[in-house]
């Protein structure tokens, strides 16, 4: 059941799509001064070596974030610029070789300890041993709690927080396809506790009836609460070119991913506008790429 790792997927094209946004949306909540709670309801290991096993084998990161940092474009988008200063922050000599999970990314945003709080979960026995080392390193004290068990379920009793403030992610491994129905049930039930919340969610773009459907029942649902929402996708296209001499040759894996966006700041489809097309512009590598951007309610 759990043999997806998140390590071989760590800093890929669906990981910047993701993380930008989520630091486009951290940025805008944290302005306010009340107290915000953040839920991540799947949050792997929270730091991965790029350098690694794991990310050597796939070389995934290749195509996002190092592809990236390689080519930054001209007078790149704030947003941009932001998601590659958070990760850079946890790369001080300049070489990125660790990548940050949505934990680290998250927690990099928060303010004291008294006022922001970031919950995770993770259920794989490996993982969550993993980010509880990692999170012991960022000596946050009470402000980050990492508990192993079920995200979906877990999220039930942090709604509505006293602070009336929320961010949750929820960005399962797709590995079985029960998580696409639980998704949407998790959405249906979160906004029924909490309408007001933010809610993310990231989903594979991938040729399957239940990926397919999953952002339409998203925004049926967020139009039936009246809630605004927000949908971004990134899709790198197919690889054409051979890879370079030397390089180890590469699965296709994944080309495309989106992130739906219940509550979005309103600023958030300006802001990740030229964001997303700059992003394309390094990233897209083929036939297929494109990206796109569209909100409602
Ligand atoms: N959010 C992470 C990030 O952006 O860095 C990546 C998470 S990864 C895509 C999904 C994770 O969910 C995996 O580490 C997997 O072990 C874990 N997982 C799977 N089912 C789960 C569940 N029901 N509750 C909590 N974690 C789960």
């Amino acid at each position: 059941m759990f043999s997806y790792r998140h390590a071989f997927h760590a800093g890929n094209h669906a990981d910047v799509l993701k993380h930008l946004v989520l630091i486009a949306i951290l940025r805008h909540m944290t302005q306010k001064p009340a107290p915000l709670l953040v839920v991540d309801t799947h949050a792997g290991a929270g730091l991965y070596r790029l350098d690694g096993d794991y990310a050597d084998t796939s070389g995934e990161a290749r195509d996002g974030i190092l592809k990236l940092a390689a080519n930054p474009p001209e007078n790149m988008a704030p947003a941009l610029a932001d998601y590659l200063e958070n990760i850079r922050s946890f790369n001080r000599d300049g070489t990125i070789r660790l990548y940050p999970g949505s934990p680290f990314v998250t927690q990099a945003l928060l303010r004291d300890e008294a006022r922001d709080k970031l919950k995770l979960f993770e259920m794989h026995p490996t993982d969550s041993q993993a980010l509880v080392a990692h999170v012991a390193q960022l000596e946050a004290g009470r402000q980050v709690t990492v508990t192993r068990a079920d995200g979906f379920e877990s999220l039930k009793a942090l709604l509505p927080p006293p602070s009336r403030r929320a961010l949750v992610l929820i960005d399962p491994s797709y590995e079985i396809k029960s998580d696409y129905a639980k998704v949407a049930a998790c959405l249906q039930d979160s906004l029924k506790r909490f309408a007001t919340g933010t809610y993310l969610v990231w989903y594979p773009i991938i040729p399957r009836h239940e990926a397919h459907d999953l952002p339409r029942r998203l925004k049926t649902q967020a139009n039936q609460a009246g809630k605004p929402w927000l949908h971004a996708t990134l899709a790198v296209g197919q690889r054409d070119e051979p890879h370079e001499p030397g390089e180890p040759a590469r699965r296709p894996g994944l080309t495309a991913s989106g992130m739906f966006v219940v509550n979005p700041p309103h600023t958030l489809k300006p802001t990740l506008a030229a964001a997303l097309s700059q992003l394309l512009e390094v990233l897209g590598r083929g036939r297929g790429k494109a990206q796109s951007l569209e909100s409602g309610g």
